[in-house]
Protein backbone atom coordinates (compact mmCIF):
# COMPACT_ATOMS: atom_id res chain seq x y z
CA UNK A 1 0.00 0.00 0.00
CA UNK A 2 1.54 3.71 -0.10
CA UNK A 3 3.11 5.44 2.18
CA UNK A 4 1.72 8.93 3.00
CA UNK A 5 4.23 10.98 5.11
CA UNK A 6 2.42 13.55 7.93
CA UNK A 7 4.05 16.59 8.28
CA UNK A 8 2.64 18.16 11.40
CA UNK A 9 0.86 14.40 11.58
CA UNK A 10 1.16 13.76 15.51
CA UNK A 11 -1.63 17.20 16.08
CA UNK A 12 -5.27 17.70 16.66
CA UNK A 13 -5.66 16.59 12.58
CA UNK A 14 -2.94 14.54 11.56
CA UNK A 15 -3.26 11.91 14.28
CA UNK A 16 -6.93 10.92 13.68
CA UNK A 17 -6.32 11.12 10.51
CA UNK A 18 -3.15 8.72 11.50
CA UNK A 19 -5.45 6.23 12.40
CA UNK A 20 -8.00 6.29 9.28
CA UNK A 21 -5.27 6.17 6.81
CA UNK A 22 -3.97 3.26 8.80
CA UNK A 23 -7.49 1.41 9.04
CA UNK A 24 -7.99 2.21 5.33
CA UNK A 25 -4.71 0.34 4.75
CA UNK A 26 -2.07 2.88 4.05
CA UNK A 27 1.42 2.68 5.43
CA UNK A 28 2.12 6.33 7.62
CA UNK A 29 5.28 7.78 8.56
CA UNK A 30 5.06 11.06 10.69
CA UNK A 31 7.26 14.21 10.88
CA UNK A 32 6.63 16.78 13.82
CA UNK A 33 8.73 18.98 16.21
CA UNK A 34 6.14 18.70 18.59
CA UNK A 35 6.19 22.58 19.04
CA UNK A 36 1.75 22.21 19.38
CA UNK A 37 1.41 18.20 20.41
CA UNK A 38 3.65 15.18 21.85
CA UNK A 39 4.58 12.15 20.69
CA UNK A 40 2.35 10.54 23.29
CA UNK A 41 -0.56 10.74 20.39
CA UNK A 42 1.27 8.44 18.26
CA UNK A 43 1.65 5.89 20.79
CA UNK A 44 -2.61 6.02 21.04
CA UNK A 45 -2.81 6.38 17.24
CA UNK A 46 -0.63 2.29 17.49
CA UNK A 47 -2.56 1.41 20.16
CA UNK A 48 -6.03 2.56 18.46
CA UNK A 49 -4.92 0.83 15.22
CA UNK A 50 -2.38 -2.60 16.52
CA UNK A 51 -0.05 -1.01 13.68
CA UNK A 52 2.95 0.91 13.73
CA UNK A 53 4.20 4.15 12.90
CA UNK A 54 7.44 5.51 11.94
CA UNK A 55 7.94 8.81 13.73
CA UNK A 56 10.57 11.74 12.91
CA UNK A 57 10.76 14.73 15.64
CA UNK A 58 12.28 17.15 12.34
CA UNK A 59 11.33 20.69 12.41
CA UNK A 60 9.60 20.91 9.02
CA UNK A 61 11.36 23.89 7.74
CA UNK A 62 14.57 22.38 7.69
CA UNK A 63 15.34 20.89 4.51
CA UNK A 64 18.50 19.06 5.17
CA UNK A 65 16.75 17.11 7.66
CA UNK A 66 13.26 16.57 6.13
CA UNK A 67 15.47 14.91 3.06
CA UNK A 68 16.59 12.03 5.54
CA UNK A 69 13.27 11.52 5.64
CA UNK A 70 12.36 11.12 1.88
CA UNK A 71 16.32 9.25 1.40
CA UNK A 72 14.98 6.74 4.15
CA UNK A 73 11.58 6.17 2.77
CA UNK A 74 9.70 5.90 -0.72
CA UNK A 75 7.25 8.23 -0.04
CA UNK A 76 3.88 8.53 -2.84
CA UNK A 77 2.34 11.45 -1.31
CA UNK A 78 2.17 14.01 1.49
CA UNK A 79 -0.30 15.64 3.69
CA UNK A 80 0.73 19.28 5.05
CA UNK A 81 -0.68 19.44 8.69
CA UNK A 82 2.58 21.31 9.82
CA UNK A 83 1.75 24.67 10.53
CA UNK A 84 0.97 27.42 13.54
CA UNK A 85 -2.91 28.11 13.38
CA UNK A 86 -3.57 30.43 16.91
CA UNK A 87 -5.53 33.29 14.60
CA UNK A 88 -4.76 36.04 17.75
CA UNK A 89 -1.23 35.31 18.38
CA UNK A 90 -0.91 34.86 14.52
CA UNK A 91 -1.51 38.77 14.87
CA UNK A 92 1.29 39.31 17.69
CA UNK A 93 3.54 37.28 15.88
CA UNK A 94 3.13 37.58 12.35
CA UNK A 95 6.83 37.20 11.18
CA UNK A 96 6.93 33.93 13.06
CA UNK A 97 3.69 32.71 11.39
CA UNK A 98 4.76 33.55 7.48
CA UNK A 99 8.42 31.80 8.51
CA UNK A 100 6.64 28.39 9.94
CA UNK A 101 4.05 27.95 7.52
CA UNK A 102 5.48 29.53 4.35
CA UNK A 103 8.70 27.93 4.85
CA UNK A 104 7.62 24.20 5.90
CA UNK A 105 5.30 24.95 2.57
CA UNK A 106 8.64 25.48 0.26
CA UNK A 107 10.65 22.80 2.26
CA UNK A 108 8.43 19.83 1.42
CA UNK A 109 7.97 21.24 -2.49
CA UNK A 110 11.69 21.47 -2.28
CA UNK A 111 12.47 17.78 -1.10
CA UNK A 112 9.27 16.69 -3.23
CA UNK A 113 10.99 17.97 -6.16
CA UNK A 114 14.52 16.09 -5.06
CA UNK A 115 13.04 12.66 -4.63
CA UNK A 116 10.44 13.30 -7.61
CA UNK A 117 7.07 12.69 -4.88
CA UNK A 118 4.14 14.37 -6.96
CA UNK A 119 1.27 14.28 -4.55
CA UNK A 120 0.28 16.65 -1.99
CA UNK A 121 -2.69 17.35 0.15
CA UNK A 122 -2.75 20.71 2.15
CA UNK A 123 -4.40 21.84 5.22
CA UNK A 124 -6.04 25.01 4.01
CA UNK A 125 -8.88 26.54 5.60
CA UNK A 126 -12.40 28.56 5.08
CA UNK A 127 -10.84 31.57 6.39
CA UNK A 128 -8.88 31.74 2.87
CA UNK A 129 -13.07 32.66 1.79
CA UNK A 130 -12.26 36.12 3.55
CA UNK A 131 -14.46 38.94 4.16
CA UNK A 132 -16.05 39.36 0.83
CA UNK A 133 -17.65 36.17 0.02
CA UNK A 134 -21.28 35.21 1.17
CA UNK A 135 -22.36 31.77 2.88
CA UNK A 136 -22.03 29.14 1.84
CA UNK A 137 -18.61 29.58 0.35
CA UNK A 138 -18.08 27.22 -2.97
CA UNK A 139 -14.56 26.36 -3.96
CA UNK A 140 -14.72 28.46 -7.25
CA UNK A 141 -15.15 31.54 -5.31
CA UNK A 142 -11.71 33.70 -4.98
CA UNK A 143 -10.23 34.26 -2.35
CA UNK A 144 -11.20 37.42 -0.27
CA UNK A 145 -8.93 38.98 1.82
CA UNK A 146 -8.40 37.66 5.65
CA UNK A 147 -8.28 39.83 8.69
CA UNK A 148 -5.29 38.19 10.33
CA UNK A 149 -1.73 37.26 9.06
CA UNK A 150 -3.28 33.50 10.17
CA UNK A 151 -5.39 33.19 7.10
CA UNK A 152 -3.00 35.26 4.60
CA UNK A 153 -0.27 32.50 5.05
CA UNK A 154 -2.79 29.89 3.73
CA UNK A 155 -3.90 32.46 0.56
CA UNK A 156 -0.60 32.43 0.18
CA UNK A 157 0.68 28.92 0.40
CA UNK A 158 -2.55 27.91 -1.63
CA UNK A 159 -1.12 30.20 -4.32
CA UNK A 160 2.61 28.40 -4.14
CA UNK A 161 0.81 25.05 -4.17
CA UNK A 162 -1.32 26.54 -7.89
CA UNK A 163 2.04 27.96 -8.76
CA UNK A 164 4.24 24.98 -8.22
CA UNK A 165 1.64 22.66 -9.81
CA UNK A 166 1.14 25.32 -13.30
CA UNK A 167 5.31 24.51 -13.32
CA UNK A 168 4.73 20.63 -13.40
CA UNK A 169 2.47 19.56 -14.92
CA UNK A 170 3.02 16.09 -13.32
CA UNK A 171 2.31 17.14 -9.96
CA UNK A 172 -1.34 16.05 -7.97
CA UNK A 173 -2.30 18.48 -5.43
CA UNK A 174 -5.65 18.77 -3.24
CA UNK A 175 -6.33 21.70 -1.34
CA UNK A 176 -8.51 20.97 1.62
CA UNK A 177 -10.46 24.22 3.24
CA UNK A 178 -11.73 22.84 6.60
CA UNK A 179 -14.47 24.69 8.59
CA UNK A 180 -14.34 24.00 11.94
CA UNK A 181 -13.44 20.07 13.24
CA UNK A 182 -14.29 19.71 16.75
CA UNK A 183 -14.59 16.10 18.56
CA UNK A 184 -12.36 13.40 19.28
CA UNK A 185 -11.70 9.81 18.31
CA UNK A 186 -14.69 7.69 19.92
CA UNK A 187 -12.32 5.69 21.47
CA UNK A 188 -11.14 8.84 24.05
CA UNK A 189 -7.61 7.73 23.68
CA UNK A 190 -6.86 10.92 20.93
CA UNK A 191 -8.20 14.47 20.81
CA UNK A 192 -7.41 17.76 20.64
CA UNK A 193 -4.80 18.88 23.45
CA UNK A 194 -4.23 23.18 23.19
CA UNK A 195 -1.31 24.44 25.31
CA UNK A 196 -1.87 27.72 27.32
CA UNK A 197 -5.91 28.61 27.23
CA UNK A 198 -7.77 27.09 24.17
CA UNK A 199 -8.35 30.11 21.22
CA UNK A 200 -11.04 27.86 20.07
CA UNK A 201 -14.29 27.68 21.15
CA UNK A 202 -14.81 23.58 21.93
CA UNK A 203 -11.42 23.23 23.91
CA UNK A 204 -12.17 26.07 25.62
CA UNK A 205 -16.23 24.94 26.58
CA UNK A 206 -14.39 21.16 27.45
CA UNK A 207 -11.94 22.83 29.97
CA UNK A 208 -15.01 24.65 31.58
CA UNK A 209 -16.35 21.22 31.74
CA UNK A 210 -13.69 19.45 33.05
CA UNK A 211 -13.19 22.19 36.01
CA UNK A 212 -10.11 24.13 34.56
CA UNK A 213 -11.42 27.28 33.19
CA UNK A 214 -14.22 28.85 35.68
CA UNK A 215 -16.85 29.78 32.95
CA UNK A 216 -17.17 30.59 28.93
CA UNK A 217 -17.71 33.95 27.31
CA UNK A 218 -19.63 33.81 24.60
CA UNK A 219 -18.25 36.50 22.20
CA UNK A 220 -20.90 39.10 21.18
CA UNK A 221 -25.06 38.66 20.79
CA UNK A 222 -25.37 40.89 18.28
CA UNK A 223 -24.24 39.45 15.36
CA UNK A 224 -26.99 39.59 12.58
CA UNK A 225 -28.14 35.33 13.14
CA UNK A 226 -30.85 33.83 14.29
CA UNK A 227 -29.76 34.30 18.03
CA UNK A 228 -27.29 37.05 17.79
CA UNK A 229 -24.50 34.45 18.38
CA UNK A 230 -21.51 33.64 15.35
CA UNK A 231 -22.92 30.29 13.58
CA UNK A 232 -20.05 27.89 12.20
CA UNK A 233 -20.18 24.87 10.46
CA UNK A 234 -18.66 22.29 12.94
CA UNK A 235 -17.51 19.09 11.60
CA UNK A 236 -15.97 16.37 13.16
CA UNK A 237 -12.59 15.12 13.66
CA UNK A 238 -13.14 11.78 12.57
CA UNK A 239 -15.09 12.82 9.31
CA UNK A 240 -12.90 15.21 8.79
CA UNK A 241 -9.97 12.41 8.64
CA UNK A 242 -11.83 10.34 6.49
CA UNK A 243 -12.13 13.32 3.89
CA UNK A 244 -8.36 13.02 3.78
CA UNK A 245 -8.74 8.82 2.78
CA UNK A 246 -11.05 9.92 0.38
CA UNK A 247 -8.08 12.69 -0.92
CA UNK A 248 -5.30 10.40 -1.12
CA UNK A 249 -7.23 8.24 -3.22
CA UNK A 250 -7.82 11.06 -5.31
CA UNK A 251 -4.55 12.75 -5.39
CA UNK A 252 -2.98 9.81 -6.99
CA UNK A 253 -4.87 9.29 -9.88
CA UNK A 254 -5.02 12.84 -10.60
CA UNK A 255 -2.57 15.70 -12.14
CA UNK A 256 -3.09 19.45 -11.20
CA UNK A 257 -5.10 21.17 -8.44
CA UNK A 258 -8.72 20.75 -7.03
CA UNK A 259 -9.79 22.45 -4.12
CA UNK A 260 -12.63 20.42 -1.78
CA UNK A 261 -14.67 22.47 1.39
CA UNK A 262 -14.56 19.93 4.03
CA UNK A 263 -17.59 21.01 6.36
CA UNK A 264 -21.26 19.83 6.47
CA UNK A 265 -23.01 22.84 5.27
CA UNK A 266 -25.41 23.43 8.30
CA UNK A 267 -24.27 25.70 10.32
CA UNK A 268 -25.05 26.30 14.22
CA UNK A 269 -24.79 29.15 16.62
CA UNK A 270 -22.31 28.86 19.40
CA UNK A 271 -25.56 29.20 21.62
CA UNK A 272 -26.71 25.97 20.26
CA UNK A 273 -23.40 24.52 20.28
CA UNK A 274 -23.31 24.76 23.88
CA UNK A 275 -26.66 24.01 24.75
CA UNK A 276 -26.17 21.11 22.59
CA UNK A 277 -22.73 20.12 24.78
CA UNK A 278 -24.62 20.02 28.14
CA UNK A 279 -27.85 17.96 26.82
CA UNK A 280 -25.44 15.70 25.02
CA UNK A 281 -23.22 15.20 28.50
CA UNK A 282 -25.96 16.24 31.04
CA UNK A 283 -23.37 19.02 32.43
CA UNK A 284 -23.79 22.56 33.21
CA UNK A 285 -21.85 24.96 31.53
CA UNK A 286 -20.86 28.56 33.07
CA UNK A 287 -21.13 30.93 30.67
CA UNK A 288 -21.70 34.83 29.88
CA UNK A 289 -21.93 37.06 27.02
CA UNK A 290 -19.18 39.37 26.22
CA UNK A 291 -17.97 41.80 23.19
CA UNK A 292 -17.10 40.84 19.97
CA UNK A 293 -13.66 39.10 19.19
CA UNK A 294 -12.14 41.08 16.97
CA UNK A 295 -11.81 39.54 12.97
CA UNK A 296 -15.02 37.36 13.74
CA UNK A 297 -17.66 37.07 10.96
CA UNK A 298 -21.08 36.52 11.41
CA UNK A 299 -21.28 33.25 9.43
CA UNK A 300 -18.72 30.61 8.13
CA UNK A 301 -19.95 27.44 6.28
CA UNK A 302 -19.35 25.04 3.54
CA UNK A 303 -21.23 24.08 0.66
CA UNK A 304 -20.18 20.81 0.45
CA UNK A 305 -21.42 19.33 -2.48
CA UNK A 306 -18.07 19.11 -4.37
CA UNK A 307 -16.54 16.62 -2.07
CA UNK A 308 -19.56 14.29 -2.54
CA UNK A 309 -19.88 14.61 -6.10
CA UNK A 310 -16.23 14.15 -7.19
CA UNK A 311 -14.53 12.41 -3.74
CA UNK A 312 -17.48 10.46 -2.49
CA UNK A 313 -17.41 11.84 1.11
CA UNK A 314 -19.94 13.09 3.28
CA UNK A 315 -20.39 14.05 7.07
CA UNK A 316 -22.04 11.02 8.72
CA UNK A 317 -21.73 11.86 12.47
CA UNK A 318 -23.88 15.03 14.27
CA UNK A 319 -23.42 17.90 16.60
CA UNK A 320 -24.37 15.60 19.66
CA UNK A 321 -21.96 12.91 18.29
CA UNK A 322 -19.18 15.64 18.26
CA UNK A 323 -20.29 16.86 22.12
CA UNK A 324 -20.13 13.53 23.35
CA UNK A 325 -16.60 12.49 21.66
CA UNK A 326 -15.30 15.67 23.04
CA UNK A 327 -16.31 14.94 26.35
CA UNK A 328 -15.52 11.08 26.67
CA UNK A 329 -11.57 12.30 25.59
CA UNK A 330 -11.52 15.45 28.11
CA UNK A 331 -13.08 13.63 31.04
CA UNK A 332 -10.63 10.56 30.52
CA UNK A 333 -7.80 13.06 29.81
CA UNK A 334 -8.45 16.07 31.79
CA UNK A 335 -4.93 17.34 31.30
CA UNK A 336 -4.70 16.28 28.29
CA UNK A 337 -2.06 13.99 26.99
CA UNK A 338 -0.18 15.11 30.32
CA UNK A 339 -2.69 13.06 32.23
P1 LIG B 1 -2.14 21.13 15.55
O1 LIG B 1 -1.37 22.28 16.09
O2 LIG B 1 -2.74 20.18 16.52
O3 LIG B 1 -1.22 20.30 14.54
C1 LIG B 1 -0.19 20.88 13.80
C2 LIG B 1 1.05 20.04 14.02
O4 LIG B 1 2.13 20.61 13.26
C3 LIG B 1 1.50 20.01 15.48
O5 LIG B 1 1.74 18.67 15.85
C4 LIG B 1 2.79 20.83 15.49
O6 LIG B 1 3.69 20.37 16.47
C5 LIG B 1 3.28 20.60 14.07
N1 LIG B 1 4.17 21.65 13.56
C6 LIG B 1 3.95 22.99 13.47
N2 LIG B 1 5.01 23.59 12.91
C7 LIG B 1 5.92 22.62 12.62
C8 LIG B 1 7.22 22.60 12.05
N3 LIG B 1 7.83 23.73 11.67
N4 LIG B 1 7.84 21.41 11.90
C9 LIG B 1 7.24 20.25 12.31
N5 LIG B 1 6.03 20.20 12.86
C10 LIG B 1 5.37 21.37 13.02
O7 LIG B 1 -3.24 21.72 14.57
P2 LIG B 1 -4.43 20.98 13.81
O8 LIG B 1 -5.69 21.52 14.37
O9 LIG B 1 -4.20 19.53 13.78
O10 LIG B 1 -4.26 21.62 12.37
C11 LIG B 1 -3.54 20.98 11.34
C12 LIG B 1 -3.53 21.88 10.12
O11 LIG B 1 -4.88 22.17 9.75
C13 LIG B 1 -2.86 23.23 10.36
O12 LIG B 1 -2.15 23.59 9.20
C14 LIG B 1 -4.03 24.17 10.56
O13 LIG B 1 -3.73 25.49 10.19
C15 LIG B 1 -5.06 23.57 9.63
N6 LIG B 1 -6.44 23.92 10.01
C16 LIG B 1 -6.88 23.66 11.27
C17 LIG B 1 -8.16 24.03 11.65
C18 LIG B 1 -8.65 23.79 13.06
O14 LIG B 1 -9.63 24.41 13.45
N7 LIG B 1 -8.04 22.90 13.84
C19 LIG B 1 -9.01 24.66 10.72
C20 LIG B 1 -8.53 24.90 9.43
C21 LIG B 1 -7.24 24.53 9.08
N1 LIG C 1 -16.06 31.75 20.63
C1 LIG C 1 -16.61 32.22 21.81
N2 LIG C 1 -15.89 32.10 22.96
C2 LIG C 1 -14.65 31.51 23.01
C3 LIG C 1 -14.09 31.03 21.78
C4 LIG C 1 -14.83 31.18 20.62
O1 LIG C 1 -17.72 32.74 21.81
O2 LIG C 1 -14.04 31.44 24.10
C5 LIG C 1 -16.82 31.88 19.37
C6 LIG C 1 -16.14 32.70 18.30
O3 LIG C 1 -16.45 34.07 18.45
C7 LIG C 1 -16.72 32.09 17.02
C8 LIG C 1 -17.00 30.64 17.40
O4 LIG C 1 -17.00 30.59 18.82
O5 LIG C 1 -17.94 32.71 16.73
C9 LIG C 1 -15.95 29.68 16.86
O6 LIG C 1 -14.68 30.18 17.23
P1 LIG C 1 -13.35 29.34 17.03
O7 LIG C 1 -12.20 30.19 17.52
O8 LIG C 1 -13.50 28.00 17.64
O9 LIG C 1 -13.28 29.12 15.46
P2 LIG C 1 -13.21 30.16 14.24
O10 LIG C 1 -14.49 29.99 13.50
O11 LIG C 1 -13.02 31.53 14.78
O12 LIG C 1 -12.06 29.68 13.45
Amino acid sequence: MPNVLLAGGAGYIGSHTAVELLESGYDVIVADNYSNSCPESIKRVEKITGKSVKSYEVDVKDVEKLSVIFEENKIDAVIHFAGLKAVGESVEKPVLYYRNNIDTTLALLECMKKYDVKNIIFSSSATVYGEENPVPYTEEMKRGTCTNPYGWTKVMMEQIFEDAAKADNEMSVVLLRYFNPIGAHESGLIGEDPQGIPNNLMPYVAQVAVGRRDHLTIFGNDYPTPDGTCRRDYIHVVDLAKGHVKAIDYVLKHKGVEVFNLGTGTPYSVTEIVETFQKANGITIKYEYGARRAGDLPESYANADKALKVLGWKTEKNLEDMCRDLWRWQSKNPMGYKG
